[in-house]
């Protein structure tokens, strides 16, 4: 059995040491596969390649990563990143360090912004009966004098005309809502001598409206819902008592903005808000553009740094787009090819929305048609921070994944995000900016 054992044991050996070769080969083949992936792939210097490779590195995994950030960001600060918050400061600090760690110089662009604040809004009514009146005072409201307004209350048609108003000095205009802006109404009353103002909703409840400009009224003035207000103009010598502390004041915010190349011939901006509403973390409405916004640059820094972009995270678009208004003031219109918005791209959709310039509009179209995605062209008007830009005069574009329930609530979280939406939409957008951007080196 020795010399059989021995040759049996040989074939075997040999069999044994091809094996380990082969393995250490695969092995050697793997690590090198390994190595280049670990690297930064190498940039791409073409618009096809560019159009290519900018898309696939937007990871789904960091967009989520710092939209988490974001939420926490709103969990620490009163559940809000408003313009004029903390919550916002620290959105801003948050998107500035992850866009130094990119390899960026983010700058802070400043600009004035008048923040309206309502501490008390209370109402009752104190004759022929006593009982609550809710109200919700307009944006930019004065309040009452200390202690409240106690007057009886005088219906004054819709409010649109001074005839509108008779003996109401001293008194509660009491008006219906509609035909006019709550401005004209509150300026018509002041000129009659009224001490304050009512609306009441031509719908049902109470509406949330402005009076658009801070000046706009020197006297109070606060909604009501189309019941009560019907109740009030028919009962006979009504009083109530309206108790309304706001405060109106002027601060500063800033936008955020990092260029891509140093000194741009020609550049494309690419946008979206950063700030929430007061009521809510704002994470579909605006986390997911601002956090596409920013992986684009991550992205563009490995894969495409020859594209000549202008990143903006706005401040302010709650509140009337004020951030981007103020913004595309001061740009020259000749260096700009084009602004792209990203603003909502998380909602549960199976049908993308585009709007813009057809240029663009169409490209995008193209991209989701090849994807197998559906999309369709549509009309935002100027309910986003592109339309400062399109009175510039600049082309401009954008995403949109439509509507959802939590909109401006505080159940606007992560969790409401649906990430599929999401993950083909910060593709369409990097193919928007790897398509539209000029290529400068
Ligand atoms: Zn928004």
């Amino acid at each position: 059995m020795g010399p059989g054992r021995t040759a049996s044991r040989r074939a075997p050996g040999w069999r044994f040491i091809a094996f380990v070769l082969a393995l250490v080969a695969l092995a050697f083949v793997a690590t090198r596969a390994g190595a280049a992936d670990a690297q930064a792939p190498s940039p791409a210097t073409t618009r096809t390649a560019i159009v290519r490779q900018l898309p696939q590195a937007i990871s789904l995994a960091r967009v989520l990563r710092d939209l988490r950030a974001l939420e926490r960001i709103a969990d620490r600060n009163a559940g809000t990143r408003a313009a004029g918050t903390p919550g916002y400061a620290a959105s801003v600090r948050y998107v500035r360090d992850q866009l130094r760690r990119a390899g960026y110089r983010p700058q802070l662009s400043p600009f004035p912004l008048v923040l309206y604040i309502e501490r008390v809004e209370r109402g009752r009514q104190i004759a022929p009966v006593q009982r609550d009146l809710p109200l919700e005072a307009l944006q930019y409201s004065p309040s009452t004098p200390a202690g409240g307004l106690r007057a009886r209350v005088v219906a004054s048609g819709d409010g649109c005309s001074r005839d509108d108003f008779g003996a109401v000095r001293g008194l509660i205009a009491l008006v219906e809502r509609g035909d006019c802006f709550f401005a004209q109404k509150a300026a018509n009353a002041q000129a009659a001598g009224a001490a304050g103002v009512l609306v009441y909703n031509t719908d049902e409840g109470i509406f949330d409206g402005t009076l658009g400009d801070p000046k706009a009224s020197g006297i109070p003035i606060a909604a009501i819902a189309r019941a009560a207000g019907r109740e009030l103009a028919a009962a006979s010598d009504p009083v109530v008592e309206m108790v309304l502390e706001t405060d109106t004041r002027q601060s500063m915010s800033q936008n955020l903005i990092a260029n891509a190349q140093p000194h741009p011939r020609k550049l494309l901006i690419v946008g979206a808000h950063l700030d929430s509403v007061t009521v809510g973390p704002g994470i579909n409405d605006n986390g997911t553009g601002a956090a596409t916004v920013l992986e684009i640059a991550r992205a563009l820094r490995k894969v495409a740094p020859g594209l000549s972009v202008r990143f903006a995270f706005w401040g302010a678009e709650e509140l009337g787009l004020i951030g981007s208004r103020a913004y595309a003031q001061t740009i020259s219109p000749s260096q700009v090819v084009g602004y792209l918005n990203f603003d909502v791209l998380g909602s549960p959709s199976r049908r993308y929305g585009v709007y813009g310039d057809t240029r663009f509009v169409t490209r995008w179209l193209g991209y989701f048609s090849r994807t197998g995605a559906a999309a369709s062209a549509i009309d935002i008007e100027g309910r986003s921070d592109h339309a400062p830009f399109t009175l510039r005069g600049i082309p401009v574009a954008g995403l949109f994944a439509g509507d959802y329930s939590c909109y401006h609530r505080a159940c606007d979280r992560v969790a409401s995000v649906d990430q599929r939406t999401l993950e083909a939409l910060a593709g369409a957008a990097a193919f928007g900016v790897a398509s539209f951007a000029p290529l400068e080196r």
